[in-house]
């Protein structure tokens, strides 16, 4: 909810219901021109990060000056504000920054109706993957491997086909090979080839074991995404993507997407195809919090077995806001 309006700024009021994309590109720093990837509709792929009117960071929440929303209040400029409509509940809402990094990812790599597409883990971002590609209207064939069963069933929910509670090693192969009609390989030096496999494989998690695993299962010319948050992966065999010439491409937050005929930033997507109720959502919110209680949000969140935690939210009180001036 806006608290507070600077005096240039025109067409949002105090008291309307926002959701934010927090990316600080060029025109959230203030620059009249663009930097190319800003030009071209990517911000999330600025230049110019550690340029402009407000300190260095690629986002609100990771910049000095903006604060984030781990607090009852923070900055944010025009460009980012989108409204939120009557029809969409906060529970909701809250989720359109997450939802849009998967419809960025989905969008930027959409899976042919024809085509069979595996999302390597259940967490939100896999779970918001399957949204996505259910949202914007692909009919793939969708595989995904959950760790937990309420996982399982917040994915078949989401609309995956099949949902794999093997997460790995051979179990995982034989799986996914017998779905695609593939073959598995055991090469005499190293781990299973899927000889076969998915067209399009989504790493949700982005551990050197499922990078690992995404190109194995990944056809030979197929894709790998990766949108877990890949580092310094470890013990990952690259043997696929030149035996195989599997591709991979990184996804990374939000930018603007082509839909339908038109291009619409992701964020913004996210809030339009949950208030038309293209997909719900809203059970993904397992857990509220005042952020008060933030210890046992993180205890939450790091115990998914336990705690059954897809999305957990802070949930603040008008009380709780505190405003920079006046
Ligand atoms: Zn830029």
């Amino acid at each position: 909810m806006i608290v507070e309006v600077g005096n240039a700024v025109d067409g949002v009021q105090v008291g309307q219901r926002v959701v934010v994309n927090p990316l600080l590109g060029c025109t959230a720093r203030g620059f009249r021109d663009l930097c190319p990837n800003c030009a071209r509709g990517e911000p999330n792929l600025c230049l110019r990060f550690h340029q402009g009117t407000v300190s260095a960071g690629t986002m609100i929440g990771f910049c000095r000056d903006t604060g984030g929303s781990w607090s009852p209040s923070f900055v944010a400029h025009r460009s980012q504000v989108i409204p939120v409509p009557d029809s969409l509940s906060d529970e909701e809402a809250v989720l359109a920054e997450p939802f849009g990094v998967a419809l960025h990812a989905v969008l930027r790599n959409r899976p042919g109706d024809d085509q069979t597409v595996l999302v390597l883990g259940a967490g939100i971002i896999g779970l918001l993957t399957v949204a996505a590609i259910r949202a914007v209207g692909s009919r793939a064939r969708v595989i995904v491997t959950a760790r937990y069963p309420f996982q399982a069933e917040a994915a078949a929910r989401l609309g995956a086909d099949v949902v794999l509670r093997a997460r790995r090693g051979a179990d995982l192969y034989r799986q996914v090979a017998q779905i695609t009609g593939a073959e598995v390989l055991k090469p005499v030096i190293g781990r299973p080839l899927v000889q076969g496999g998915a067209d399009i494989v989504f790493d949700c998690v982005g551990t050197g074991r499922t990078i690992d695993d995404a190109l194995r299962l990944a056809r030979a010319g197929g894709r790998v995404v990766l949108v877990g948050l890949a580092s310094s992966p470890s013990g990952v065999d690259w043997t696929p993507v030149w035996l195989h010439e599997v591709e991979i491409r990184g996804a990374v937050a939000y930018a603007v997407e082509e839909f339908r005929g038109e291009r619409v930033d992701a964020v913004r997507l996210a809030v339009r195809l949950m208030a038309e109720k293209a997909v719900d959502l809203k059970p993904l919110v397992t857990h509220t919090f005042a952020l008060a209680d933030y210890r046992r949000a993180l205890e939450t969140v790091t115990s998914k077995g336990s705690s059954g935690v897809i999305k957990a939210v802070f949930a603040f009180e008008p009380s709780d806001v505190v405003k920079t001036s006046s």
